[in-house]
């Protein structure tokens, strides 16, 4: 967190948390039960300004009219990867889905296939949507992420390639040059080891991506006494993530990625574990945002 700073601050809102399914129901009302979806704004003091940078197409993406009111969306919505959770809130995007939204979409390309508009279409053609991405209405142009940094809406970004399981992953680290948030919502780091504690290794792309931010949003889909058994599924511990908060030197940990059997009951129960940890450690919920 700064105390002077020359710009706005950046607003983080968690439009949806949970990793894999959406979670509906009431035992899943404080943490929310749509899938992963972040939006970013960089709106001062103003708690209606538009998000213009969207961290994945989850479900959650159909809680923007919420934030948006009666204006259409206008910015860019940055993909981690392709699985499900990360990107079916698209075809339900009520604030881009219309005549007056503007939409860059960008998500990271396969080894083979660099056509970003097809590989969206192998998810939402037909027979298993009744449209493709081409008819979405408004301004829609679809891209890969490039390499390295690259600039969107103001903010600077940088996506760097990360573990996790079927199809190439990134993580981002988001920055106007006074506040920063690294996402992570995705993440295998027991592919590379077992690390010191048996939950991954500390690797030098999860370190890069989290190093010295305000605030790290990270998976946190397991318990560490999960992993033995389940960690080859892609995810992280809470453990991991927090762990990782702390050697990189992050402001804050938001555990995100809540496992969709995971009630609020049982998230409370995993954020209790770091009551006594060096660095604050918070539990995403879905509908709220940070200023960072
Ligand atoms: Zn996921
Ligand atoms: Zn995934």
């Amino acid at each position: 967190m700064r105390t002077t700073r020359e710009t706005e601050p950046v607003r983080v809102t968690f439009c949806g948390t949970r990793g894999s399914t959406p979670a509906p129901g009431p035992d899943f009302t404080r943490f929310g039960g749509h899938t992963s979806c972040v939006a970013l704004s960089q709106d001062g003091d103003d708690p209606v300004a538009p998000p213009t940078l969207i961290l994945d197409g989850g479900t959650g993406l159909r809680r923007l009219p919420e934030l948006l009111g009666q204006r259409p969306f206008r910015g860019t919505v940055l993909l981690t990867h392709l699985h499900w959770d990360h990107v079916q809130g698209l075809p339900f995007f009520g604030s881009g889905d219309r005549d007056d939204a503007k939409v860059t979409l960008l998500l990271p390309a396969e080894d083979r296939d660099t056509d970003a508009g097809a590989l969206l279409e192998r998810m939402m053609s037909p027979p298993f949507f009744p449209i493709g991405p081409s008819q979405l209405r408004g301004a829609w142009s679809f891209g890969l992420i490039p390499c390295g940094t690259f600039e969107a809406e103001g903010f600077t970004v940088v996506a760097i390639d990360v573990p996790h399981k079927g199809g190439r992953t990134v993580g981002f680290r988001v920055s106007d040059g006074h506040s920063s948030v690294a996402y992570i919502p995705d993440h295998c780091p027991t592919a590379l080891g077992p690390g010191p504690e048996g939950i991954g290794e500390y690797h030098e792309a999860a370190l890069e991506l989290a190093r010295g931010v305000d605030l790290l949003v990270h998976d946190s889909h397991l318990r560490s006494e999960e992993v033995a058994a389940e960690g080859s599924f892609g995810h992280a511990a809470a453990e991991y993530a927090v762990r990782l908060g702390t050697m990189a030197g992050s402001g804050r940990v938001a555990l995100f990625h809540h496992r969709p059997e995971r009630n609020d009951t049982e998230v409370e129960r995993t954020l209790c574990r770091f009551a006594e940890s060096p660095v604050p450690v918070i539990g995403a919920r879905e509908a709220t945002t940070l200023a960072l």
